[in-house]
């Protein structure tokens, strides 16, 4: 049994119904078309979530880690594609904003992202730098009054939609001459390129960030020059923490349906779930959902308590998304033929759950991440 205050009961709930009414019935539809459900990502201007870290002076819950991974989990049951882009402007756009710009910038970008009137990317990742994120090259070169920026980002989350994008660029030679901007759309600093089709996480949009000599004035640049490195590596702790989330509610959607298939599939006279090898399958995945559960919360309430560290998140990132593409698999299994077809969500599921095993960083960044910190404190 966990313990939520009111506030995080009732989000939960809240975005439980949300989810179940509002994506749950169109996220098979918007996975084959490859669309993304805009209606109910406005929606959820309304419901309040959009900033769920962010200050209440903004238009934000001001509320913690704990509450944006109920978050996470409730829609990540339901559309796991919508909730990733959710994570994308709620997390990565907006807690980046709240977290590290000035109250200025603060008070000119958060309501406008906070009702869902602009949505929010960040940009990380480049075609050549991924897990190497400290090797970055798309440049801010500074020109006296302004800031001349060049270069692209790849598998933005949202690209296509986004009206702010929080960019990460290199502002000097060193290696952690790293910057951050808040760009937008609207003063053209920024193209996107193609939209990048996917196996998964169809209904959330991915594509290309591109910067070709694009003038970008100084009160876009957030916090100092070439102060970023640590910014970065700590807006990732709350990212694979949420993100995991999404995980969780991914295996939890997957045990709930094959509970429900295993009652009412019969083969041989019987339902298969009366066959021992069919219930063990369904006793694990149960629970292995509840360690993921408990391990999960425990670490987003830590993470709210100051109890911060990559490795800390790093953990969870790396023991969720496989526990949860393990628990999908057996899911499939479980369903047989229908399993692998799309009569069933499942293998959605499953190639949904895939994602979260390579973006906010793969298992193998994750596993080198806790290997380091495990090796540097036995020193
Ligand atoms: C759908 C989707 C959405 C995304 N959204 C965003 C977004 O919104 N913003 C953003 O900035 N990025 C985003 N990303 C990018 C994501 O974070 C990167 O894909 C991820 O960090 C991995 O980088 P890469 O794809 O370049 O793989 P690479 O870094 O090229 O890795 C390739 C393989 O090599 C392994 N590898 C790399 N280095 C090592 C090492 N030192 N030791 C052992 N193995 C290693 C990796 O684990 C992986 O298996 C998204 C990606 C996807 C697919």
């Amino acid at each position: 049994m966990w313990y939520f205050s009111d506030e995080e009961k009732q989000i939960s709930e809240l975005c439980r119904d949300f989810a179940q009414n509002e994506l749950a019935p169109s996220a098979e539809k918007h996975d084959t078309d490859e669309t993304f459900n805009l209606e109910a990502f406005k929606k959820m201007g309304e419901l309040g979530v959009l900033g769920i870290t962010a200050d209440p002076e903004y238009g934000g819950a001001g509320m913690g880690c704990l509450a944006a991974t109920l978050v996470m989990e409730e829609f990540g049951k339901a559309c796991a594609s919508s909730t990733l882009s959710y994570l994308a402007h709620s997390i990565l756009c907006v807690n980046n904003i709240q977290a590290n710009a000035s109250n200025e910038q603060k008070s000119k970008y958060l309501p406008k992202l906070i009702t869902g009137e602009h949505i929010g990317c960040m940009g990380m990742s480049e075609p050549e730098y991924g897990s190497d994120a400290l090797g970055i090259q798309t440049k801010a070169v500074d020109k006296g009054d302004h800031y001349l920026m060049n270069g692209s980002k790849m598998w933005i989350t949202n690209a296509q939609y986004s009206d702010i994008a929080y960019v990460y660029a290199r502002t000097g030679e060193k290696k952690k001459d790293i910057s951050t901007f808040i760009l937008e759309k609207s003063e053209n600093h920024f193209s996107t390129g193609k939209p990048i089709h996917k196996m998964g996480m169809r209904a959330s949009p991915t594509g290309e960030l591109i910067f070709e000599n694009v003038k970008v004035s100084k009160e876009h640049l957030v916090g100092n020059e070439g102060d970023s490195t640590y910014h970065m590596m700590k807006n990732l702790e709350i990212e694979r923490i949420t993100i995991a989330g999404i995980s969780l509610g991914i295996a939890q959607a997957c045990l709930d349906q094959s509970v429900k298939y295993a009652n009412e599939r019969s083969q041989f006279g019987k339902t298969i779930g009366e066959y021992q090898m069919i219930q063990k399958m369904l006793a694990e995945m149960a629970t292995e959902t509840a360690m993921m559960r408990n391990f999960l919360y425990n670490t987003a309430y830590r993470y709210d308590q100051g109890d911060k560290g990559p490795e800390v998140a790093a953990q969870v990132k790396l023991a969720l998304p496989k526990m949860a593409t393990k628990i999908a698999l057996d899911a499939i299994q479980l369903h047989g033929g229908y399993g692998y077809s799309r009569e069933f969500p499942v293998e959605r599921m499953m190639r949904d759950n895939k994602l979260n095993e390579i973006g906010a960083g793969t298992n193998e960044v994750m596993i080198l991440i806790i290997a380091k910190n495990l090796l540097k404190t036995a020193q």
